[in-house]
């Protein structure tokens, strides 16, 4: 059972085909926002239509990986008569129809008027059905997008919350392995990074811990798959992740993330995770009691616990040259997620840890 306080969470096996009538309430005309295979593979796609049944509907398939603001100009203008949005697939096609539902009395033509816009009229209803383990999008107000220069830069707006997300677990099955892997390390980095986050609460503190506990013995299981029986705690540890990030927000760590998504490809939940041993380190240092009671509570030690995150990292051979690296740094002088991280951490900060990284 998960509760959030901003968004009707409807967790659990065929809720969506439980839930035909509340579905069919919210709508004579849906588009639906989604990438190329997840929504079909998933099922999901197909429970959705099923309880629409006899309604009219669109399909905007068009959303990939690390979704580009152009996509999402793109779903937006075919929101003539639609009356809810209905986003099906991971976080990209989540946080896409986030803001293609609002697309509809928000009016942006171009990426500069989507990052200028203030969301200060209301949303169409938005339904969000989950398929990856991992981002908690469901449940959050942010809405990670690509920009044309490829740079990722996240928008955050309580007008992006969904009016219903259905979480089923089994949607969740048909990920290919690799991504399975990736977004449940993201769903730690969650919770890890709401944890050491300046905005942490006690109740946001309680969520990353609880979606801890849901992800460690599934996490602590894979030897090149996972335990099949952890597949549905994984799924709401992820949940449990949303909820502590959308109090918190992320630390340097996923943005610099994004940086290594970018430029080298890697998938979102592998690129965050990459940082994960420097957010600890970095906490460990200067900030010993916070960090003791953190491996307290999840019952680990430090060095168990990083060998657990980087032991669930693919190989990758990243090279930063010194003039990148100058060129690259403004980035962090002055970036939200870099002052989120528990305690006091600068542009300096960083620049030792990709130093340590990946310059030789
Ligand atoms: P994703 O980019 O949505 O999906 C990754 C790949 O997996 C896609 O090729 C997708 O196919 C496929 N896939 C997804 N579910 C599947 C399923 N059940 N069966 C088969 N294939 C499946 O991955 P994600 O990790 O969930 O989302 C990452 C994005 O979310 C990033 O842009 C990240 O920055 C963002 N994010 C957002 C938040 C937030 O709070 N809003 C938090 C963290 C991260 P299709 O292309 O066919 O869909
Ligand atoms: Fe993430």
């Amino acid at each position: 059972m998960i509760i959030s306080e901003k968004v009707n969470v409807l967790y659990g096996k065929d809720v969506v085909k439980d839930n035909r009538d509340l579905i069919r309430s919210l709508g004579d005309r849906f588009l639906i926002v989604c990438g190329k295979s997840s929504a079909k593979l998933s099922g999901a796609l197909d429970d959705f239509l099923s309880a629409i049944e006899g309604k009219e509907y669109l399909i905007y398939d068009r959303i990939s990986e690390n979704p580009k603001v152009s996509s999402v100009l793109e779903a937006g203008s075919m929101l003539e008569d639609v009356d809810c949005v209905v986003g099906i697939g991971g976080g990209s096609a989540l946080d896409a129809a986030k803001v293609v539902a609002c697309l509809k009395y928000n009016d942006a033509k171009t990426e500069e008027e989507l990052y200028q816009q203030k969301w200060e009229n209301k949303a169409l209803p938005l339904i969000l059905i989950g398929t990856t383990a991992g981002t908690g999008s469901e449940i959050t107000k942010v809405s990670v997008l690509s920009k044309n220069s490829g740079r990722k830069s996240s928008i955050h707006n309580e007008r992006f919350y969904a009016t219903y997300a259905f979480c089923d677990p089994e949607y969740t099955y048909s990920m290919p392995l690799k991504v399975a892997v990736s977004t449940a390390v993201d769903a730690l980095t969650h919770c890890n990074e709401s944890y050491f986050s300046n905005k942490a609460t006690d109740v946001s503190r309680n969520d990353a811990l609880e979606g801890i506990r849901y992800l460690l013995p599934g996490l602590k299981s894979y030897n090149g798959s996972f335990d099949e029986q952890y597949r549905d705690d994984i799924y709401l540890g992820s949940l449990y992740g949303g909820l502590a990030i959308d109090v918190t927000g992320t630390t340097f760590a996923h943005n610099v993330g994004y940086y290594l998504t970018e430029n080298y490809h890697l998938p979102h939940g592998f690129a965050c995770a990459v940082f994960q041993e420097d957010l600890i380190d970095f906490e460990t240092e200067n900030y010993p009691e916070y960090a003791k009671r953190f491996f307290e509570q999840i019952g680990m030690d430090q060095k168990e616990y990083k060998g657990l995150i980087n032991s669930l990292l693919p190989e990758y051979d990243i090279v930063i040259e010194e003039d990148t690296l100058k060129e690259i740094l403004p980035r962090w002088e002055d970036n939200g997620s870099v002052k989120n991280t528990y305690g006091k951490m600068t542009v300096n900060d960083i620049e030792s840890i990709l130093r340590k990284k990946f310059v030789r």
